[in-house]
Parts: structure tokens; C-alpha cells; sequence
């Protein structure tokens, strides 16, 4: 358990901008799939009920952030929730590498909630529709938004502290490695050069209860650690969020190759998207792959 008050967590709030988490009508389509897709061109008016859910989305949305660093035994605590997690996960081999551990939550707020209900309430489907879409992508690009905040918090941290580049080796624990900062290209390259001097890329990955075997009951624990009900977001008994377009998790940071796990837990056959193998290639291209 996270516990009393000498182990109690500090949150801050994070803003986001409007426009981080407003997103183009390339990843509304996506969020929507070729279903979703189809019967908005059903409407007859695609790309015009596209801009008015977007002008929605962004009249409505309210996002709001909330980062909580959390040590790694404090998060092993946190971790094994209720117990139900998966035996073995890519989250509890990772996290203990981990240099760096945030919990996190983000919200675009309950606006646009009441904008669907309205929306469907009118019958105005196509519309609802792709305003959840454009809601739920905008729910994940405000949990990006929280990581990449962490991100720059450390990379910030680390020159403040004459860390980077040629400083001693912090930040990332890896003896005999001296420490700097890398951004986006090149950083697999870096990496695989090895040896005295060598920078050492941080790359922050999200990971989600509910996801590859962190079970969902691991929310109850999470929002006793860190709090979300400070910018809105309260957990149902369902363990599911409200508003429900909200992201919760932790943010792991380390060198990329921490987040590299093959896809072969047993729960993995059961997966439809594989989608972590995008998110681990993206991590080690350029230090952020959104969520696990
Ligand atoms: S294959 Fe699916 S369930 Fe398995 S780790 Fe990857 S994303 Fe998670």
C-alpha cells in the first residue's frame, strides 16, 4: 500500500493546451476504424460533420493533467494492486529497470461528455459519433501530452544539474555511460555505439491498468496513490473512469531498450492489435511511443 503520510505522493497539474489534443481528421478516421468510417460517409456530408465535430470538441474539451513522481518500491507496492494482475507482464519486468517513474491521469474534461449526450439525445448519430472519436483520441493525446511533460521535466533536470552533455552519469543508471541528453533521431544509433561517452537517450512510455496483464482492478490503487479527483476525474465502482474519455497509468523512464519486450505472454493471444510492437519501434526511434 501507499501509505501514510511520510510516503505520500506530491501531484502537480500539467496544462495542456487546446491544441495538443485537438485531433486532424486523419486520426479521427483512425480512431473511428473502417465501421465507424463507413456510416459517417453514410451522412453524406463527411468532411463537413468532421469539421463540426472537431469545432465541438474543441468548444467543450477542458484538458487537464496530473503527474506524480513515485519511487520503485512504492510503485512495486502499487503495482500488485488487488493481486490480479497477469503472473508475469511486460510492465513488471520494465518498471523495476526503470530509472524514472510518474504516476499519471489526464482529462479532457466533462464538456464534451454532456455535448454527446446532447448529440445523441438529438438523434444526430453521425455527428456523436465522430465526436467520441475525436474525444478519445484527444483523451490519449492528453496522456501524451502528461509523459512528454515528464519527459522535458527530466531532460531539463538533468542539465540544471551540469548532467549533460559530458556530465556524470545520472539520470539513467547505467555505470561506465556518461550522460546526455538526446532528442529523436538517432538515438538507437547512439545506443548501439556503446562504450565511455556514449549519450544515454531517456525514453518515457505510458502503461495502463487494464492493459497487457496490469489488471484494471489496479486503478484502485493508482487513484488512492495519486488523486485524480483533484482535476476532475472520480473511478466508478466499474473501475472505469468519469468522464470517461480519461487516461490513467504510469509513466516509465530509462534508456528505450527497457521498453523492449516480445510479445509472447500468454494473454498476447488473445490481442487483436499487437500494438505495442509500433509503440516499442516508435520508443526507440524517438524516446515516446504513447501507451502500453
Ligand atoms: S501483444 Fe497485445 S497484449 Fe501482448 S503485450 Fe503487446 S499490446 Fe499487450
Amino acid at each position: 500500500m501507499i501509505g501514510p503520510e511520510k510516503n505520500a505522493l506530491t501531484p502537480h497539474e500539467v496544462e495542456i493546451d487546446i491544441e495538443v489534443v485537438s485531433a486532424p481528421l486523419e486520426a479521427i478516421a483512425a480512431a473511428l476504424g473502417p465501421g465507424g468510417i463507413a456510416g459517417a460517409r453514410s451522412a453524406g456530408r463527411w468532411a463537413g460533420l468532421v469539421e463540426e465535430a472537431r469545432r465541438l470538441f474543441r468548444r467543450h474539451a477542458a484538458p487537464r493533467g496530473l503527474l506524480a513522481e513515485i519511487s520503485t518500491d512504492q510503485f512495486a507496492a502499487l503495482y500488485q494492486g488487488d493481486g490480479h494482475n497477469a503472473p508475469e507482464t511486460p510492465l513488471g519486468e520494465i518498471f523495476p529497470r526503470a530509472a524514472h517513474l510518474a504516476l499519471f491521469a489526464a482529462t479532457i474534461g466533462a464538456g464534451v461528455h454532456r455535448a454527446l449526450d446532447e448529440l445523441f439525445a438529438g438523434h444526430e448519430f453521425p455527428l456523436a459519433i465522430l465526436l467520441d472519436a475525436a474525444a478519445s483520441e484527444g483523451a490519449d493525446r492528453a496522456g501524451e501530452a502528461v509523459a512528454r511533460h515528464y519527459r522535458e521535466q527530466l531532460e531539463a533536470r538533468r542539465i540544471e544539474a551540469g548532467e549533460s552533455p559530458g556530465g556524470r552519469d545520472a539520470g539513467v543508471r547505467d555505470a561506465g555511460v556518461r550522460d546526455t541528453v538526446v532528442r529523436d533521431a538517432g538515438v538507437r544509433d547512439a545506443v548501439a555505439r556503446g562504450g565511455p561517452g556514449t549519450p544515454v537517450p531517456l525514453a518515457c512510455l505510458r502503461y495502463s491498468p487494464g492493459y497487457c496483464g496490469w489488471n484494471i482492478s489496479g486503478q484502485r490503487a493508482l487513484f488512492a496513490a495519486l488523486k485524480p479527483e483533484r482535476i476532475g476525474i472520480t473511478l466508478r465502482p466499474s473501475m472505469l473512469m468519469e468522464p470517461l474519455k480519461s487516461v490513467s497509468g504510469v509513466v516509465v523512464g530509462g534508456r528505450p531498450e527497457i521498453h523492449r519486450f516480445a510479445d509472447r505472454y500468454p494473454f498476447c493471444a488473445d490481442c487483436r492489435t499487437h500494438g505495442c510492437r509500433e509503440r516499442i519501434r516508435k520508443v526507440l526511434e524517438s524516446g515516446s511511443g504513447g501507451r502500453a
